[in-house]
């Protein structure tokens, strides 16, 4: 299991470019956040004859054969989201309402992407993607817990807000014990498994909908610079 603590060189080197100043931050994932995963990820699971077992939030260990009922092994999964992602990365679908609430939190804070993607040369289809839908932000790719990219991310902003916005557990749980003072927002824009997350005791929301995480962090943005 790799170090919570740790952080990939190709992430902090692409961060290294990212102007950096005293300003508040958000810093949002993209996968079910920006853009629709899941149900995305089950129709093409469902050309292959595969489905997830339960409405459980993980990827691995919940993949079965639809005709016989077996689990696929980790290796198997593990294929099926590196197929996904090479076949569908420039045809995923805007979570409603992402792309006008980030623009209206930028008036307030600078606004990072931070993406777990496979395979590097999937990042310029995703910047183009995300471009075509109003998300033009700076997009960093990163591979395994996303603590020490976001560390990265903070430097040279002590006493400005920052937030981290992710759906899944062990990111959040890496942020937050590498930088506790970010604060977390758990959002799964699917209903089906946003219903079974469960609750995180670190973080400040959990949500569905981007316009209460919108709500949220304005108001928080808002009373900082007060
Ligand atoms: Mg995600």
């Amino acid at each position: 299991m790799p170090n919570i603590e740790s952080s990939n060189t190709s992430a902090l080197q692409q961060i290294s470019l990212i102007e950096k100043r005293a300003h508040p931050l958000l810093i949002c994932d993209v996968d079910e956040v920006l853009l629709q995963f899941i149900p995305h990820l089950e129709r093409f699971m469902a050309q292959r004859g595969i489905a997830f077992k339960e409405t459980a939030y993980r990827l691995k260990a919940n993949m079965i054969d639809i005709r016989t009922g077996e689990y696929l092994s980790e290796q198997a999964c593990m294929t099926v989201i590196h197929d996904f992602f090479e076949s569908e990365v420039s045809k995923q679908e805007a979570v409603p309402h992402a792309s006008d609430q980030l623009e209206r939190l930028s008036k307030y804070s600078d606004i990072v992407i931070l993406t777990n993607l496979p395979g590097a040369h999937n990042k310029t289809a995703r910047q183009a993607l995300l471009k075509s839908l109003g998300m033009d932000y700076p997009l960093i790719t990163n591979e395994g817990p996303k603590g020490g990219a976001v560390a990265a991310l903070c430097a040279e902003r002590a006493h400005h807000p920052v937030f981290f916005i992710d759906d899944s557990p062990s990111n959040l749980l890496s942020v937050s014990k590498n930088t506790p003072q970010v604060q977390l927002v758990h959002f799964i824009a699917d209903p089906r498994f946003f219903a079974t997350a469960g609750d995180l005791p670190y973080v400040a929301l959990k949500s569905n909908c981007w316009k209460e995480t919108g709500d949220f962090i304005e108001n928080l943005l808002v009373a900082a610079v007060k």
